[in-house]
C-alpha cells in the first residue's frame, strides 16, 4: 500500500462507529491503484440494515444542526476548509493512490474543495435568508408573507469515481450548509479519498452530520430507500433506476449524467487557443470528466490549422505514473472497464474509415490509454455518438456555422459546450442555440469553477442542477409558507361558514376588483341579484 496507510483505519473506523455493522459481517471491497494494479486499501461493502442504521443516527443530529442556522453552520464549514487546506499534500497521496492521476490533477480536488467551501460557507446566511415577497393584490396586505426554507432531514448523495474528493465536497457542502445532514456513497472504485473526508470532519469535532457509507449498487440503493433528497452523479442508465426508486418513495432527486460535449472552432477562431484549450479540455483527467470535449466540429477554412495543431499538442502529452513531483499531463483509466470502451470506440471508428493522427491503443501499462486524436469520423460511429469518457477527440470539418449548431446539437446529451471565436457576441448568440446546461466562449470548464452558476445537464445528460448561487442551498430545502396577521383579525372571516350573500358577494367581489380589468371588476348581475334577494 503506498501513501494511504491511515484510509483503511478510516474505513474501518467510519463502520465501527455504526451499530450494525457488529451484526451484519461485512464482505471486502478491494480498491486497487488502476495504473500498477496494486491493492491500496480495503473497504467494508455495507449493507441495506447498516444504511438504514447510518441514516436513522443522521435523524437524530440533524434538527440541532438545523437549528444552530447558517452561521453556526459556517464555523464548521471554514474548519472543515482548513482541515482540506493543512492535509492538501495527504489528501492527495491517497486521491492518486486510488486513481494513479497525475500529481497536478490530484492536487486539484482539496483545492477546489477549500474553494467551494469558502463560497457556500459565507453566503449561505443570505441564500436561506427567508423571502417576504409583496403580496400579489392588495387584498393580501392584511398578512406578513414569508417563504422559509427548511432542509431536507437527510440528504443522500451519490458519487462517481472520477473526481473521489471533489465530486463529494460538490454536493455534501450546499447540502449540509442548507442544514441537512449528509449520507455519502462513493464509488466504489474510488471510497479511500471520501473516506478522508469523513476523517476530516470528525477530526475537527463536528456534530455527526455527515456520514460515508460503503459498497457497490445494493449499498447505492439503499441511500435511495432511506434518505429524504437523492443527488446523484454518474451513468445516464444508473441515473434512471435511481429517478424511478426516487418516484417510488416520493423524494426529490437530482442527476447529473453523461455527456458528449461539442466544442465548435469557427474560422475567425484563436487557433492556437483553441487547440490548447480542447487538448486541455479533451484529455485532462484521461478524458474521465463529464463535461470534456468529446466532439469538435471545425469551419473548414481553419480545419488543416486546427487539426495539425490539436494533433501536435495531443502528442506532446506526458503519460505514466506520478509519485509527488509533478512529471506527467495524463493518468491511467479507472478501471478495465473503461480501457474497453475507449478502445471499442476507436476501433469501431477504424473499422469504419476513420483516422489514428495520434495515439489509438493502450500503452501497455496498467489501464493507460494513449491521448488520441481522430479525423474522418462521422455520426454514425460510436466514439461520435456515445459517450466515450476517455481520452479521445474525434474532429470533424463542417461547412458552416449552421451545420455545426446543427451537428453540436444531433445528440441525445447536453450538458456543455464550448465555441471558439473571434467575435464574443457570435460566440454568445451560437451558445443561445445550443442545446446543453452550459456553454464557454473561448475556453472549457469555467462553469465549473462558477458556482454563482447552475451546473445542470439537459435531455438526458440530467434533471436538475447543483450550485447557482442560491439554489444549490435552496435546493435541499423544503419552502415553507408562512402567513401572519399584521393587522387586527376579526372574529369571523367574510369567507367562514355560514355563508351569507351580502358576505359572499363582498369577499367575490374585492377578488375581482382587485384582480379583473375594466368593467368586469364589478359584478353587476350578482349586485342585482342581491338587491333582489334583500328585498
Ligand atoms: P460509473 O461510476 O461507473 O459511471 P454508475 O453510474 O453506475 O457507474 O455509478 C455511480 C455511482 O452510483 C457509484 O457510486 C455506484 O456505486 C452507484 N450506483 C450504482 N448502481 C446504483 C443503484 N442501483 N442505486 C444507487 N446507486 C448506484
Amino acid at each position: 500500500m503506498t501513501n494511504t496507510e491511515s484510509a483503511p483505519s478510516a474505513a474501518k473506523k467510519a463502520s465501527a462507529r455504526k451499530p450494525a455493522a457488529k451484526k451484519d459481517a461485512p464482505t471486502v471491497i478491494e480498491v486497487r491503484n488502476p495504473g500498477t494494479g496494486q491493492i491500496v486499501g480495503t473497504v467494508p461493502a455495507q449493507s441495506a440494515d447498516e444504511v438504514a442504521a447510518t441514516v436513522r443516527e443522521l435523524r437524530l443530529y440533524q434538527p440541532e444542526w438545523e437549528a444552530i442556522g447558517p452561521d453556526g453552520r459556517k464555523e464548521w464549514l471554514l474548519k472543515l476548509q482548513d482541515w482540506l487546506i493543512d492535509n492538501t499534500e495527504h489528501l492527495a497521496d491517497v486521491l492518486q493512490s486510488e486513481t494513479s492521476k497525475p500529481r497536478a490533477d490530484a492536487l486539484i480536488d482539496p483545492s477546489f474543495g477549500a474553494d467551494l467551501i469558502g463560497y457556500y460557507a459565507r453566503r449561505a446566511a443570505k441564500f436561506l435568508a427567508d423571502d417576504h415577497p409583496s403580496p400579489h393584490s392588495p387584498l393580501a396586505r392584511v398578512k406578513k408573507l414569508t417563504t422559509a426554507y427548511r432542509p431536507y432531514p437527510v440528504v443522500g448523495v451519490i458519487t462517481p469515481w472520477n473526481f473521489p474528493l471533489a465530486m463529494p465536497v460538490m454536493d455534501v457542502i450546499p447540502a449540509l450548509a442548507a442544514g441537512a445532514a449528509v449520507v455519502l456513497k462513493p464509488s466504489e472504485v474510488t471510497p479511500l479519498s471520501a473516506l478522508e473526508l469523513a476523517r476530516g470532519w470528525r477530526e475537527i469535532g463536528a456534530p455527526p452530520v455527515f456520514e460515508v457509507v460503503t459498497g457497490a449498487s445494493e449499498t447505492g440503493a439503499a441511500v435511495v430507500g432511506n434518505a429524504d433528497y437523492i443527488q446523484f452523479t454518474g451513468s445516464t442508465a444508473t441515473g434512471r433506476k435511481i429517478a424511478a426508486a426516487c418516484v417510488e418513495r416520493m423524494i426529490p432527486y437530482s442527476l447529473e449524467l453523461g455527456g458528449k460535449d461539442p466544442a465548435i472552432v469557427l474560422a475567425d477562431a484563436d487557433i492556437d487557443r483553441a487547440a490548447h484549450g480542447i487538448a486541455f479540455g479533451g484529455m485532462f483527467n484521461a478524458g474521465q470528466v463529464c463535461i470534456s470535449v468529446e466532439r469538435v466540429y471545425v469551419e473548414a477554412p481553419v480545419y488543416d490549422e486546427f487539426v495539425a495543431k490539436l494533433t501536435a499538442n495531443v502528442k506532446a502529452l506526458r503519460q505514466g505514473i506520478d509519485g509527488r513531483e509533478l512529471k506527467h499531463d495524463v493518468g491511467a483509466l479507472a478501471n478495465e472497464n473503461q480501457v474497453d470502451i475507449v478502445q471499442r470506440h476507436v476501433e469501431e471508428a477504424v473499422a469504419a474509415g476513420a483516422k489514428v493522427l495520434t495515439g489509438g491503443k493502450r500503452t501497455g501499462q496498467g489501464t493507460f490509454f494513449e491521448p488520441t486524436v481522430l479525423v474522418d469520423v462521422d455520426h454514425s460511429m460510436s466514439c461520435v455518438a456515445e459517450e466515450t469518457f476517455g481520452p479521445t477527440l474525434p474532429v470533424m470539418k463542417v461547412a458552416d456555422e449552421a451545420e455545426a449548431i446543427r451537428l453540436a446539437n444531433d445528440s441525445v446529451y447536453g450538458l456543455s459546450a464550448s465555441v471558439w471565436t473571434g467575435d464574443k457576441d457570435r460566440g454568445e448568440r451560437i451558445a443561445r442555440q445550443l442545446n446543453a446546461g452550459a456553454v464557454n466562449i473561448n475556453d472549457v470548464f469555467a462553469n465549473l469553477f462558477s458556482y454563482a452558476l447552475p451546473m445542470g445537464g439537459w435531455g438526458l445528460s440530467g434533471v436538475g442542477a447543483r450550485w447557482g448561487g442560491a439554489n444549490g442551498v435552496r435546493k435541499y430545502c423544503r419552502q415553507q409558507a408562512i402567513t401572519k396577521p399584521i393587522v387586527p383579525t376579526l372574529q369571523k372571516e367574510l369567507f367562514w361558514y355560514p355563508y351569507q350573500n351580502a358576505k359572499l358577494l363582498t369577499a367575490l367581489g374585492a377578488m375581482r376588483a382587485a384582480g379583473a380589468r375594466g368593467l368586469r371588476r364589478i359584478d353587476i348581475p350578482a349586485l342585482l341579484k342581491l338587491k333582489g334577494d334583500n328585498k
